[in-house]
């Protein structure tokens, strides 16, 4: 069916919108459906790492960084007790600290001002399909008038989120809840070390601020477990495991925060992206693949997918050809596993190091020490190193580490040493297994590339 759009795409969140606004300006005709563009006070992706700011700037889209008081992040600090130790990015890379709504409002706004983008305010309900099975469009409920309508397009995008409605027709894989962030925000707060991300490891589960304007630091604390915290179990968890250790500098802002309560609770998912590849529909953002958000590494991965898939459309002379559409989405599919599996694995392995004592005090050493090995593990967790290679080392290097410090210290502490190591392999085996195929590990060990270029494609691309 002939159509008067190349793109459908559902959800202008972080990951419909920013495809949008990327491609819009190329002269690809979207329609792009949300059942609500207005701002919304959200605490996720407020931390973007320097890969996310980095394909940003590759897509020509940094200036939508600019003008709401979004911060520049140099590196994290780690504290622990008394102690602390402070990491910058490699390489003068920044990381950026910014109210969600207000970055997502401007992309937005970006992508509506191109004449090719329609703005569609409805909710997404069925993928449409022929009679070949082929995903020709999507219906939808229209926001004014109730009506259901559909909209065609030789290609729709499913970037509805979390909650994605269509993971049923496209993926074969479950969400699973890690656990819980609680997220509340401290006002006129001096973090003990200005423009830098922190990670607190005193307590039982870790905690992590960072700044998100000028004069508003984002607490993001670990609720453990897969079930929502009822009030008084969040009351008694901050009473006895966060605000035992919130540092001096931060107190005041942080008791404040508490009185005028307004917490808000989200869901910390794993899904590791499992996709059904069918004609005519591709999955973007979260609605294919999630980590923990302890790392704030979501972004990173949804930018650069929209790198890999543009690229792979912009190669295209139109979009007539359902059969190279389809060879296209493949291609995407491929590129992006390995293009993020040290994100996805980097995420779940560190939130399980941080909710294991003896790894989590190894960690802390082990990036105290400083030197090549905290650069080279904060270039992964800056997301611009992709090399598993890297990623494998770096967690091997933490473990022996580990064990070596346990044993150095007394004799006796061999079998909590074997502990570690025996911990360390259960974390790491699973998520290399679901993350890493062995072809794309092969390739990246050999690979002479450091820093993963997610636009090693674009020199290929670039229509009129
Ligand atoms: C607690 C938490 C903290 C996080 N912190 C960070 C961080 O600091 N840094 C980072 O990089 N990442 C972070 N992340 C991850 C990051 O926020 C996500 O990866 C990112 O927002 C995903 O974007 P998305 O477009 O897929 O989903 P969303 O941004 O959620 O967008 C989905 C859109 O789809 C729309 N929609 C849904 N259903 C329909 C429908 N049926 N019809 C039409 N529209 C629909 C919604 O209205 C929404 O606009 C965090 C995640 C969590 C849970």
């Amino acid at each position: 069916m002939k159509s008067e759009f190349d793109i459908c795409i559902i959800g202008a969140g972080m990951a419909g919108a920013t495809i949008a606004a990327y491609l819009a300006p190329k002269g690809i005709k979207i329609a792009l459906i949300d059942h609500c563009f207005k701002e919304k006070k959200r605490i996720v992706g407020e931390l973007l790492q320097p890969g996310a700011v980095l394909s940003l700037e590759q897509m020509g889209l940094s200036h939508l960084l600019e003008g709401f008081e979004a911060q520049t992040v140099k590196g994290y600090a780690l504290l622990q007790g008394n102690e602390h130790t402070t990491i910058a990015y490699p390489d003068q890379h920044l990381g950026v600290g910014l109210h969600n709504g207000r970055f997502l409002q401007q992309i937005r706004a970006s992508a509506l001002q191109n004449e090719s983008v329609t703005q569609i305010y409805g909710k997404a309900l069925q993928l449409l399909e022929n009679e070949r099975s082929e995903i020709i469009g999507v219906s939808y409920r229209d926001s004014m008038s109730s009506e259901i309508k559909s909209i065609y397009a030789p290609l729709t995008i499913t970037s509805d989120g979390f909650f994605s409605n269509f993971r049923a027709d496209l993926s074969n894989n479950e969400k699973t809840v890690t656990s819980y962030f609680i997220g509340v925000i401290l006002q006129n707060c001096d973090m003990p070390f200005p423009k830098h991300g922190h990670v607190f490891l005193s307590g039982p589960t870790p905690f992590i601020c960072y700044p998100i304007s000028n004069n508003e630091v984002r607490l993001l604390i670990d609720f453990p477990g897969d079930q929502l915290p009822r009030k008084h179990l969040l009351q008694a968890h901050l009473e006895t495991n966060v605000t035992p250790y919130i540092p001096e500098c931060m107190r005041n802002s942080y008791e404040q925060a508490l009185q005028e309560g307004g917490f808000k609770v989200m869901p910390n998912h794993y899904m590791a992206a499992k996709p059904i590849v069918r004609k005519g529909a591709v999955m973007l953002g979260d609605a294919l693949n999630m980590r923990h958000p302890l790392t704030g590494g979501g972004l990173t991965a949804v930018f650069s997918d929209i790198q890999i898939l543009s690229s792979h459309l912009l190669a295209m002379p139109d979009f007539n050809n359902t059969d190279l559409i389809h060879e296209k989405i493949e291609a995407y599919y491929r590129d992006r596993q390995s293009a993020n599996a040290n994100l996805n694995i980097l995420a779940n392995a560190l939130y399980a190091v941080m909710s294991n004592d003896l790894l989590k005090k190894a960690v802390f050493k082990f990036l105290q020490c400083g030197g090549a090995n905290a650069q080279e593990s904060i270039s992964i967790l800056a997301g611009l190193n992709r090399k598993h290679s890297s990623l494998i080392k770096q967690f091997c290097f933490l473990a022996f580490f580990g064990a070596f410090d346990l044993v150095r210290e007394q004799i006796l502490n061999l079998p909590k040493a074997i502990k570690l190591l025996w911990d360390a392999f259960f974390i790491i085996k699973p998520l290399i297994k679901n993350e890493i195929n062995l072809f794309a590990f092969a390739n990246s060990y050999f690979s002479k590339i450091k820093y993963f270029p997610p636009l090693s494609y674009t020199a290929k691309i670039q229509r009129p």
